[in-house]
């Protein structure tokens, strides 16, 4: 792999929240960048890189422009089509490349990855056609999730089913000619795994993070999780095989469901910096943005220590529903970091920021985060604890 150390010039494919904070970072430490985004120059990430390419995440010949000035391209979303990616490896390098992101972007691909590395996951089925749905269900049983096969995230393209019709309507709603039929995992708590390989293929984890979703987007990422030792290092065990497996270079992130009974089941790949682990831009001695940029250009990585408990809370565009939130409220509180992404427009369930807590212990920041949510006016961070249910429909679910 080529060293590649400042002033090397880094493109980023999508100009969301994710690449802006890798451009704060490339800033800081010296190196230029260049981000392909529709948006043009309201994206996030385009509104303060060097330079920016107003183009759609599929248009290959705008990627490949942007290739040809760069030195390695990265990506701040796995919905960038693999062929694109293929396309540029030529003019540069490209972390992840075509072939990482063809596995990831086809779920029933992903899952046949993670089963050959022996991870344990869900109980699955490829559905193809209405008629094997009763053979998918017998094998995972009710209730269970169909998820689109293709370009899910945060709960879209997703139904969840308590019998066979339900999850006949299921099929036809998602109206795709392929599905994955996963097992309802009754949950205790959701994890996330997230570590970079590095050049050597060295892994360095930052801490496990337990995060709770509210209709399916993040809504709470805590440091430290609420798992004892031996999950951790479970954990991390079971990270640092999908990464090696993968090939993979970059920072990266396992979404894990931990069971009441202690198991690990692997609910999905994220082969790019990821939203549960902001905590480590403030959290950490390393944050994962400039851990990622280190790993994309061949240099050694840094130190992923934790340097307090943290609380992170989403903002999304809800909160704008009748006015800009009151950020003075955030301001007084001494421990708590604003982060607003720029976004021109603030529409419901849209990631606009978030507010990162950070403190000496778990009580002082659980503490701090909650009376951040209360005078914000967002759902309390402890009574979004996702209670241990049984199988009662989720009206929030699909
Ligand atoms: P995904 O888009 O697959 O990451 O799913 C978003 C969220 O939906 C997850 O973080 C879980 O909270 C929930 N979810 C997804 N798949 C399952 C499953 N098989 N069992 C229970 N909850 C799930």
């Amino acid at each position: 792999m080529r060293s590649l150390p400042p002033p090397a010039t880094i493109g980023i494919l999508g100009g969301g929240q994710l690449a802006r904070m890798m451009v704060v970072e490339a800033r800081r430490i010296g190196y230029r960048t260049i981000v392909l985004d529709p948006g043009g120059a309201d994206a996030p990430a385009a509104q303060i890189s060097d330079d920016f390419v107003e183009a759609a995440l599929d248009d290959g010949a705008a990627a490949r422009r942007l290739a040809e000035r760069c030195d390695v391209v990265t990506l701040d979303t796995e919905h960038i089509p693999a062929d694109v990616l293929y396309e540029l490896e030529d003019a540069c390098a490209v972390r992840p490349g075509g072939r990482i992101l063809a596995l990831i972007q086809d779920r029933w691909e992903q899952r046949t990855f993670v089963a050959r590395h022996d991870v344990p996951q869900p109980v699955h089925a490829l559905v193809t056609s209405p008629e094997t749905l009763a053979s998918a269900s017998a094998k995972t049983g009710f209730p269970c999730v169909l998820k689109t096969t293709r370009s899910g995230y945060d709960g879209k393209g997703q139904a969840r089913a308590q019998d066979p019709e339900e999850l006949a309507r299921g099929w036809e709603d998602l109206g795709q000619p392929t599905a994955v039929l996963e097992e309802f995992v009754d949950f205790e708590r959701e994890i996330s795994v997230l570590l970079a390989r590095g050049r050597d293929g060295e892994c360095r984890f930052f801490p496990v993070a337990e995060n709770v979703h509210v209709d399916h987007i993040l809504h709470t990422t805590r440091v430290p999780a609420r798992i004892d030792s031996a999950i951790e290092s479970e954990a991390r065990s079971l990270g640092s095989r999908v990464a090696a497996g993968l090939g993979y270079h970059g920072v990266m992130a396992i979404e894990l469901f931990v069971t009441a009974d202690g198991r690990l089941l692997l609910n999905e790949i994220a082969p790019r910096p990821h939203n549960s682990a902001h905590f480590t831009l403030g959290g950490c001695a390393t944050s994962q943005f400039e851990q990622h940029l280190r790993a994309v250009c061949g240099q050694p990585l840094g130190d992923p220590s934790p340097l307090g408990a943290c609380v992170m809370l989403n903002l999304l565009g809800d909160l704008w529903s009748e006015r800009e939130p009151d950020w003075e409220a955030v301001f007084r509180h001494p421990l708590a970091r604003l982060h607003l992404y720029g976004k021109v427009e603030p529409r419901p369930g849209r990631k606009m920021g978030h507010v990162l807590v950070v403190a000496r212990d778990a009580r002082r920041a659980e503490d701090e985060a909650e009376s951040v949510a209360r005078h914000l006016g967002v759902a309390s961070p402890s009574t979004t604890h996702r209670p241990v249910t049984g199988p009662t429909p989720d009206p929030a679910f699909g």
